[in-house]
């Protein structure tokens, strides 16, 4: 599998980045890497 953006952190500021690359272009392949269990927890 092969990715257009990775997102290093599934933190706030990696998921919303990921979110808007995706608003960008809805055909970019997508990965967030989140090194805890959860995204986005705090
Ligand atoms: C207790 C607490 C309460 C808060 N409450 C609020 C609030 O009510 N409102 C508000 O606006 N802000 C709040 N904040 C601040 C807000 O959480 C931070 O500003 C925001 O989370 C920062 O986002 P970030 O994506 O930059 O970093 P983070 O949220 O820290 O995200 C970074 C992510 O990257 C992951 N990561 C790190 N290293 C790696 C690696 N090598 N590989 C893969 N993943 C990795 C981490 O696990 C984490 O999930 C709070 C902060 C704390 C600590």
């Amino acid at each position: 599998m092969t990715y257009d953006v990775i997102v290093i952190g599934g933190g706030a500021a990696g998921f919303f980045g990921a979110i808007q690359a995706a608003a960008f272009n809805p055909k970019l392949k997508i990965l967030i890497l989140e090194k805890s269990a959860r995204c986005y927890k705090k």
